[in-house]
């Protein structure tokens, strides 16, 4: 098979990317390992905080209008606090003059609405289930060839495959991982309160705990804590694991009682030196990934596929996808950003992590300050919803 772009991965980010290329009039094959995702009735245990950007975005793609509106939630309000039970910091919809501060959806609802909508998009092969086995990267094409036999010959090939990146690791990309010893632990909670659509975060001294609101009375946890206490939640019975995950959110929203089981993702932070070589780019965690803490991983993603889409749709027609320095642009436009999250999450984790007490007196403090700067915290609610 010969197409111009050639996707490894049909996760959220790979997916919209190929949605997004819908109409420019290149065609394209998208390799996918797994099955596509099915319909549950049961809550999804990894829920996205979407940034307003990024939900015009998928409006844009048609993948937000196809999902159930009863299934996802408006962010309006969002607290975080601080570690000495004191400090605490607030963000509101209504001070930033918008109707949301995010939407917090569920990732196979929105997978599955992109999944349906690639299989109906023109021009487009999904290939599936098949997992690239080789890669030869030439002067005019970069050629993969799948654990069935197929080959697939691409002028940009781009991969979109996760945080274990079989395209970086295949094409050479250069990527520095360091584990943070930490699991992301997520659930889902009905709870005795409502939560009026504000999202819920403590730093603590065992972790980051965050409540995210989902429709009706219900929340999803992401509790991002040390391997050891990961387990130890992990392992318990689920009265006494309600029980933790209430106390630890200083019983904010009542008793609360799990929908799902929990489920733990290890936490790594990865830097990719550069993520575009001639014929190939990378995009979403392929490229970078960063600690959960500000929930922007997919949001960062998101953006990558809308640029790299840009890039692709302004060039003239004739131009060639795998030009390096078309590519360059992309690389170029993403850089601030990716560094900028990459920079706040990793050192929002080791602030808080540190244990000397001047660390905490001054996390503390600098939370109250942004607080009381109505100027500062309008500017990182603006930044947050890019
Ligand atoms: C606990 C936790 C909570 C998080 N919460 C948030 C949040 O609230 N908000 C947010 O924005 N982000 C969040 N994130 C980050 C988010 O999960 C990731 O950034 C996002 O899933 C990345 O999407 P992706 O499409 O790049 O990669 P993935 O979701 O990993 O998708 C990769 C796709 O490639 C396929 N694939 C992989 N290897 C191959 C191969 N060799 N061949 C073929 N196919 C392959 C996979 O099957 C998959 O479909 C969280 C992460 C964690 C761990």
């Amino acid at each position: 098979m010969q197409v111009d772009v050639a996707i490894v991965g049909a996760g959220l980010v790979g997916a919209s990317l190929a949605r997004a290329l819908a109409t420019s009039g290149l065609s394209l094959a998208i390799v996918e390992g797994a099955p596509p995702p099915e319909r549950t009735q049961d809550w999804d245990a990894r829920i996205y905080a979407l940034s307003p950007g990024n939900v015009a975005f998928l409006q844009t793609l048609g993948a937000w209008g196809a999902l159930d509106r009863s299934r996802v939630c408006p962010v309006r309000a969002m607290r975080i606090f601080g570690d000495d039970g004191r400090s605490q910091i607030e963000f509101s919809a209504y001070d930033a003059g918008v109707n949301e501060l995010a939407w917090n959806v569920e990732s196979g609802e929105l997978q599955r609405a992109l999944w349906l909508l690639l299989e109906r998009q023109p021009k487009l092969s999904l290939v599936y289930p098949a997992r690239p086995s080789s890669l030869d990267v030439g002067a005019d094409a970069a050629t993969l060839r799948t654990d069935a036999g197929q080959s697939i010959s691409s002028r940009l090939l781009v991969g979109a495959d996760g945080a274990n990146s079989w395209v970086r690791r295949e094409a050479g990309f250069q990527a520095d991982a360091r584990p943070y010893g930490e699991k992301g632990v997520v659930a889902n909670f009905a709870c005795e309160r409502p939560h009026r659509g504000t999202a819920l975060q403590w730093f603590r001294a065992d972790g980051v705990l965050a409540y995210l609101p989902l429709p009706g009375d219900r929340i999803s946890i992401v509790w991002s804590t040390a391997d050891a206490h990961a387990a130890e939640l992990m392992s318990m019975p689920p009265d006494e694991f309600c029980a933790r995950v209430a106390q630890a959110g200083a019983g904010t929203l009542g008793k609360l009682d799990l929908l799902t089981p929990p489920a733990a993702f290890a936490l790594t932070h990865l830097a990719v030196r550069d993520i575009a070589r001639p014929r190939l780019a990378l995009i979403g965690d392929a490229a970078h990934v960063v600690h959960p803490l500000a929930g922007q991983g997919v949001n960062l993603g998101f953006g990558d596929a809308r640029a790299l889409a840009a890039v692709l749709q302004d060039r003239t027609a004739s131009r060639d996808p795998g030009d390096y320095s078309l590519l360059r642009r992309f690389e170029r436009s993403r850089a601030e950003d990716i560094l900028a999250m990459r920079l706040v999450t990793d050192g929002l984790q080791r602030l808080f992590r540190a244990r000397q007490p001047w660390v905490a007196r001054l996390r503390n403090l600098g939370l109250n300050l942004t607080d009381a700067v109505p100027v500062i915290k309008t500017m990182l609610a603006r930044r947050a919803m890019s």
